[in-house]
């Protein structure tokens, strides 16, 4: 593709002058001006190219540009580019049936929504109705989602500028054995550890006042760590024994992150409710949704369910989740994931720890990986404070910055670089994003003690 400077210079013109970024203070950012992406690739006006080491904001999971999707969204567009949810489409009937047909046991009803936060919002209603509880309990360490309940739901700092006491929501630590909140020696420790604090949690809340626990099935932004055996089975007895309501969040960590369709079956484990988006159609068109057990479905059975969204399976989204699983199976992306992961990412970044003091810690699967930066190995001390910004935060920002310059667009997030690229990217490409991790923790290691 040649480069357009000038094409660039306008399109970065009249972002800044009318785009109002997420998340952002509007007058201190610098957005990148993209011209196009195709697979594990995008690319800006002046010639740059980049490999996506973040699949978007985790959600490309089969990459850019798939051209049987885009041919679906096409064709869709063509025959019947919209139509309101009350109705039985096509496109609709058949998103629903292939992802309840790959959903844990029997959350075989699916309720669509335009994205993972309005996922999490009815779930969350569906969990009170069901239950005629309001308390909700959620991880510190998680991301639910920007609207109302799911942002005071998120445990990470995202939270404070909207935390709102009155939405019933506490919060209780779960697992994370690198930094045990109970001080725990291993896994198995950590583990029962966890499920007594929350069951104390649970006790000293009063049981009968929660109507449901949400947690990410691998903790996603707040740090990729998978839950140690036994935890989230755990958490399922501890639901059924006090009448909760389970709900797991697999906005990230489904439709093949870990190298299986979703991370629950890692565990074993089967939620009453599970939270979907993002990876569903590879973000092709705004779609996410909840997949309901067949006890939460049937209190809606004979009474209305109290929640609706215009553009709910919407049949453009719901043509590309079509698409997408499609593409999945015949080009066995979910296998793919697992074996990029224990085969290339895994072993390349533990390769990359042993050689660069600044990485204090390799965790993940599929292609669903962390590296935790610090100061210092023994002491665990990050390479930045929690929620540094500006100056405090410059030692991730050069870590980037290098990165970049070696061709990658790192996820990075706090003290630690994720590496989640799409889960159908080749092996080629998994150690082109290592190699360029490899130059860029060079530039960290200059800031360990
Ligand atoms: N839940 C999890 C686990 C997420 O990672 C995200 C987004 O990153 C959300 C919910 C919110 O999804 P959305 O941004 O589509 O509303």
């Amino acid at each position: 593709v040649e480069p357009d400077p000038q094409a660039g210079a306008a399109v970065k013109a009249a972002d800044r002058a009318h785009v109002f970024h997420s998340w952002s203070a509007q007058g201190l950012i610098d957005p990148l001006a993209v011209a196009g992406a195709e697979g594990s690739y995008f690319w800006d006006y002046e010639g740059n190219r980049y490999l996506d080491f973040t699949s978007g904001l985790v959600y490309t999971n089969i990459g850019y540009q798939h051209p049987k999707v885009v041919a679906a969204i096409q064709e869709q567009a063509g025959k019947l580019a919209t139509f309101a949810p009350a109705f039985a489409v096509e496109p609709r009937s058949e998103a629903a049936r292939l992802i309840a047909e790959r959903t844990p046991g029997d959350l075989d009803k699916i309720f669509f929504t335009n994205g993972g936060a309005e996922a999490v919002e009815n779930a969350v209603r569906m969990a009170r109705l069901h239950t005629g509880r309001t308390k909700l309990l959620s991880a510190y360490r998680s991301y639910h989602g920007g609207t109302n309940t799911a942002i005071n739901l998120t445990g990470d700092p995202r939270r404070w500028p909207s935390d709102t006491a009155s939405a019933g929501v506490k919060h209780f630590w779960a697992p994370f054995l690198y930094r045990s909140p109970f001080y725990s020696a291993n896994e198995a420790e950590e583990s029962a550890r966890a499920l007594q604090h929350l069951e104390d949690t649970i006790a000293f809340e009063g049981p009968h006042t929660v109507a449901a626990i949400i947690l990410e099935s691998v903790p996603g932004t707040a740090g990729i760590m998978t839950p140690p055996p036994g935890y989230l089975a755990g958490v399922r007895e501890i639901c059924d024994k006090y009448g909760i309501v389970f709900i797991l969040d697999e906005v990230m960590s489904g439709f093949g992150r870990t190298g299986k369709w979703f991370a629950a079956e890692h565990f074993d484990v089967v939620p009453d409710l599970l939270t979907f988006a993002k990876g569903v159609n590879s973000g092709y068109v705004p779609l996410g949704g909840v997949a309901i057990s067949a006890k939460i479905a049937a209190t809606f059975d004979k009474r209305p369910y109290p929640g609706g969204l215009t553009y709910s399976g919407h049949p453009l989204a719901c043509a590309a989740a079509v698409a997408t699983i499609q593409v999945m199976e015949d080009e066995k992306v979910v296998q793919h994931a697992a074996h990029i992961g224990e085969n290339v990412l895994g072993p390349g970044l533990r390769e990359l720890a042993e050689r660069h003091p600044s990485v204090g810690d390799v965790r993940g699967l599929g292609v669903f990986w962390a590296l935790e930066l610090v100061k210092n190995r023994e002491t665990r001390e990050p390479l930045v404070p929690y929620n540094a910004s500006g100056a405090d935060a410059a030692p991730m920002a050069a870590f980037a910055a290098e990165a970049k310059k070696n061709g990658l667009w790192p996820f990075v997030n706090m003290n630690r670089t994720h590496a989640v690229p799409a889960c159908n990217v080749s092996e080629a490409e998994a150690k082109e994003g290592l190699a360029a991790l490899d130059a860029a923790l060079t530039v960290a290691d200059a800031h360990t003690v």
